[in-house]
């Protein structure tokens, strides 16, 4: 029998900024139901980094990605938003007065609004081109995340790639690895300059060696386990690289799924929004995070938090036409008293 459920707003993808969305909805007296195709609540945070530190949230000069995740729970918590994990969202149909969702469990969910937090869609790493790739992905020789640093206890990590996955994971991994050699085509990060800076520094200290401009040539070991990596420079000359782990960060492919079907205007794979609501081509439909695209977006967690704020009050008047939206700061009026939110 499909199960029916009735909501205000939907939330397809419970990343950091659908959790976030719960819970300005819920200041907001808006009830939400949040859909996410993983198992676990966090989105990326949870599936690829648990255990990378966060520099760039603001308040926390420093915060795990699951510690943050956890946060976001305890903050939407006292609206008790109902959580239905391990479902896709396939379907999305326009009803009389707002939308039905459907999932590939059955479920349908009627709603008034939709907030579309699906980030990269169904993500996957970029792998890179090399033979007999797929015996060092099963092993663990290769991997594209790091869900716990102790796992690289005493290890020796190559880390190859020059956007932030990379370099943060390199100073991350810093008295944990056994040693850590970073692998990029040129002496240019495209990481934040801070965090580039520092691993300049930690590079001059000795703490991480610079293989720099070489690029990822060829794998060697034996039965699946890694033990050098072969690095080649631009004139094609090579050197083997001890290792026991490689972490290729080439960034993640794109892939939509079900919401790429839905006829909404999209741009490389992003949904094009108003950046002042958030409100795709389709009225009544949202979309934040790292799904949206605009003029200016930036991908960072931190964005999606202020357009998680600007969908919620562009949706409030949808959804209670009748009630007057006074833009009030967060006190105790807007949290249920008795929980740990409320002050
Ligand atoms: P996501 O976290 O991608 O969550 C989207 C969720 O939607 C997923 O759980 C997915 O399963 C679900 N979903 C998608 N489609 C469906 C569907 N049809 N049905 C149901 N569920 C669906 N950002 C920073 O600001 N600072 C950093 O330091 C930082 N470091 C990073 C390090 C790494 C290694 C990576 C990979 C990213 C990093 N980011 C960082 C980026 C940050 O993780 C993303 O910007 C953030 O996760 C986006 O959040 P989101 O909620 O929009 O999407």
């Amino acid at each position: 029998m499909t199960q029916q459920i009735e909501t205000d707003v939907a939330i397809v993808g419970a990343g950091p900024v659908g959790l976030f969305a719960a819970f300005e909805l819920g200041m907001l007296k808006l009830s939400s139901v949040l859909i996410d195709a993983l198992s676990e609540i966090g989105g990326q945070c949870t599936a690829l980094y648990p255990e990378k530190p966060i520099y760039d949230i603001p308040g926390h000069p420093a915060i795990e990605a699951g510690d943050l995740i956890a946060n976001l729970e305890r903050q939407m918590a006292p609206f008790r938003p109902a959580t239905l994990l391990g479902r896709r969202v396939e379907t999305l149909e326009g009803t009389q007065g707002g939308f039905t969702l459907g999932t590939d469990r059955g479920e349908s969910i009627r709603c008034k609004a939709v907030i579309l937090a699906a980030g990269a869609g169904a993500f996957g790493p970029n792998r890179p081109p090399l033979a007999g790739l797929s015996a060092y992905e099963g092993s663990g020789g290769v991997q594209y995340y790091v869900r716990r640093r102790e796992d690289l206890r005493g290890r020796r990590v190559v880390i190859a790639g020059g956007g932030d996955s990379a370099v943060d994971w390199a100073l991350a991994l810093r008295g944990i690895a056994a040693s850590i050699q970073v692998v990029h085509r040129r002496p240019k990060f495209r990481a934040a300059p801070e965090s580039a800076a520092q691993l300049d520094r930690a590079a001059e200290r000795g703490e991480v060696e610079m293989v720099i401009p070489y690029q990822l040539h060829a794998l060697h070991g034996t039965d699946g386990k890694l033990e050098a990596v072969e690095v080649a420079d631009l004139d094609g000359g090579t050197k083997l690289l001890p290792a026991d782990v490689l972490l290729p960060f080439f960034g993640l492919s794109m892939d939509l799924g079900p919401i790429g079907g839905w006829g909404l205007d999209l741009e490389r794979h992003h949904l094009k929004v108003t950046p002042a609501t958030c409100e795709t081509s389709r009225p009544g439909v949202f979309a934040i995070g790292d799904i949206a695209t605009y003029p200016g977006k930036l991908k960072l967690i931190l964005q999606g938090f202020s357009e998680a704020a600007m969908a919620a009050h562009a949706i409030h008047p949808i959804v209670r036409p009748d009630v007057a939206l006074h833009f009030e700061y967060s006190t105790s009026k807007g949290v249920p008293a008795g929980t740990d939110a409320a002050p």
